[in-house]
């Protein structure tokens, strides 16, 4: 079941809390809606779901497999939901909780107790809790109390899995055991679903398409790596990852910026004006001497080696704060220590000019 937004727009009062939004989502895919608190991304998941109408006269449209749902109630539309606090019935069991939404179908469309009972231990199976079948939710975990909540959710067998940050209110070791555990699952299931999530890691690891949300706008859609690695705005850049921003220049086939000028790509040269210029802290190297290379002289602040990588954080002569990353094993060589002088060369830059319309990589 592909799922398809075609200009969606919401308004709650004056306030538009979405604008002109198009997401495709094929049959079997998992994809993740990504961006800050108030980004839209709820909205939009109700709007797909049913429980929310998107404007009147936006013109917009949501498809299901190539169908508009706007006529459709949420119970017909055949969607499963996991919330971040998806209160299961406390007052039943976990095989109860699972059973529910069989149990309560009308009695021609109701499965016999017994294909109940074996859909159930199926999919506690599925979310390997099948020894938990008879406790109460006051009984497990966070972790698990979700993991019967998607159970919950499957039984119905749904054409479509909305889940809403389903891991936001866990601790960060539940949550990353949680989220390939997901992955897994969706592999093995491939019932097309919506992910919502505040938390870049979570996003990138476990969709196959990631939408950037901000402001009710889609900054960009594409795979982990796309928006990873090619950042189509600022606000993507920003958001997927620690990042040491500088202004800069870009003239005559050079980018400039604090002391340094490097080289454009040669197709780029014709731009020119004001530019913002991004490097991530593990594509800022350092080194002790400058070795004749153009490099930007900077002091240690501090160091930070309780990781797998060691962060340095440094200031430059002209107060510019940045962050560098480096391995272990490079750090062991280097003798750093707070105050030393280093020289800093970026391995590979970022930079938005023109208005923000282009980003430009340059190693
Ligand atoms: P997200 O899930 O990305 O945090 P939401 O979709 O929940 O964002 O909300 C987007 C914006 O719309 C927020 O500023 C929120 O305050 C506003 N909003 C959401 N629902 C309502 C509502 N029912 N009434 C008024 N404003 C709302
Ligand atoms: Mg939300």
């Amino acid at each position: 079941m592909s799922i398809e937004v075609r200009n969606i727009t919401k308004h709650f009062g004056a306030f538009r809390a979405l604008d002109d939004v198009s997401v495709t989502v094929p049959t079997g895919t998992l994809v993740a809606l990504l961006g800050p608190s108030g980004s839209g991304k709820t909205t939009l998941l109700r709007i797909i779901a049913g429980l929310e109408r998107p404007d009147g006269g936006c013109g917009g449209s949501i498809l299901f497999h190539d169908q508009d749902v706007a006529g459709t109630h949420v119970r017909k539309r055949g969607v499963g939901f996991v919330f971040q606090h998806y209160a299961l019935f406390r007052h039943m069991t976990v095989f109860e909780n699972v059973a529910f939404g069989l149990r309560v179908r009308p009695r021609r469309l109701r499965p016999s107790r017994a294909e109940i009972a074996r859909r159930v231990g199926d999919l506690l199976e599925l979310v390997q809790l099948d020894s938990q079948a008879h406790r109460y939710p006051s009984q497990l975990s966070g972790g698990q109390r979700q993991r019967v909540a998607l159970a919950r959710a499957l039984a119905v067998e749904p054409r479509v899995l909305l889940l809403d940050e389903p891991f936001g209110a866990l601790d960060a070791k539940v949550r990353k055991e949680l989220r390939s555990w997901l992955r897994r699952l969706h592999d093995e299931l491939h019932v097309t679903s919506v992910f919502v999530t505040h938390d870049q890691d979570e996003a990138l690891e476990v969709a196959d398409r990631v939408v950037v949300m901000n402001h009710g706008r889609i900054e960009q859609i594409g795979t982990p790596d796309e928006v990873f690695h090619h950042p189509a705005s600022e606000f993507v850049m920003r958001f997927l990852g620690d990042v040491n921003a500088f202004h800069g220049r870009v003239d005559r086939g050079t980018v400039q910026f604090s002391s340094l000028e490097l080289p454009f790509p040669q197709d780029r040269r014709q731009i020119a004006g004001d530019a913002r210029v991004f490097i991530r802290p593990y594509d800022v190297t350092i080194d002790t001497k400058t070795n004749g290379m153009p490099a930007l002289e900077a002091r240690v602040i501090r160091v930070h080696s309780a990781g797998p990588l060691v962060r340095v954080e440094l200031l430059t002569a002209a107060d510019q704060r940045l962050v560098s990353e480096i391995s272990q094993e490079r750090f062991a060589t280097m003798n750093l220590r707070p105050d030393s002088t280093v020289y800093v060369r970026p391995r590979h830059i970022r930079v938005f000019a023109g208005g923000g319309q282009s980003a430009l990589a340059s190693d």
